[in-house]
């Protein structure tokens, strides 16, 4: 698929106000500032994309991207966790509207969950691969900001997260990744091909 060619299509609040559930979507997860948007805007190749994501109000909305002019093939933001000050009533409700979008979504292929490499595997990344696991989606886990490590450091980090997840080895890889560098996205798009082609 060509990345490069992904471009906004409509943001939802809800499960029921998303667009048509067909074809083929991949969504992305992770904590607020773990570099989501940044690992979309270097897996596209554009420098802004998911900045529509961020743009206030839009915050807590699923965003959706088309892959050029093909409907049938999406890429989904989902809204960050953890690090908003919002209140707990707030709260609840967002990670009512992701669960129900993880657990009814029929065209959902698969997820990306973005992790900082320094910071890997908040309760909430839990709470998300326990949902996935119930579904039996597959898990695809960008430890991101590898840059930000030296490369034994970053490779130490790797196997812990591989160790910890063993239990989900079935369900889940797990990669390096730097948006500042570029580093896997070779690596990242042949997941999402494997994802959406069929
Ligand atoms: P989001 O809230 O998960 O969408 O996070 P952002 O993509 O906005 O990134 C949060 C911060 O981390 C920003 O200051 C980014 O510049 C920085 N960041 C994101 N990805 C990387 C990366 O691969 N390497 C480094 N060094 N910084 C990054």
């Amino acid at each position: 698929f060509n990345y490069q060619a992904a471009r906004f299509l409509t943001s939802a609040p809800t499960l029921a106000t998303c667009p048509p559930d067909s074809g083929a979507e991949v969504a992305f997860a992770g904590r607020s500032n773990a570099g989501k948007s940044s690992a979309i805007n270097a897996l596209t190749r554009q420098k802004a994309l998911a900045r529509t994501s961020k743009t206030p109000g839009r915050t807590q909305l699923i965003n959706f991207f088309t892959l050029g002019d093909d409907t049938e093939r999406r890429l989904v933001d989902l809204p960050g966790y953890g690090f908003a000050k919002v209140p707990e009533s707030v709260k609840l409700e967002w990670q009512r509207h992701l669960s129900d979008y993880l657990q009814r979504r029929a065209s959902l292929r698969g997820l990306v969950l973005v992790m900082d490499v320094r910071h890997p595997l908040s309760e909430f990344d839990q709470t998300l691969l326990g949902w996935a696991d119930d579904k039996a989606m597959p898990v695809h886990i960008l430890l991101t900001k590898a840059d930000k490590l030296k490369s034994g450091a970053g490779k130490n980090a790797l196997q812990q997260v591989r160790s910890r997840l063993r239990e989900w080895e079935d369900l889940v890889s797990i990669q390096l990744f730097s948006s500042l560098k570029g580093q896997g996205i070779e690596e990242v798009h042949q997941r999402l091909d494997s994802w959406l082609l069929d």
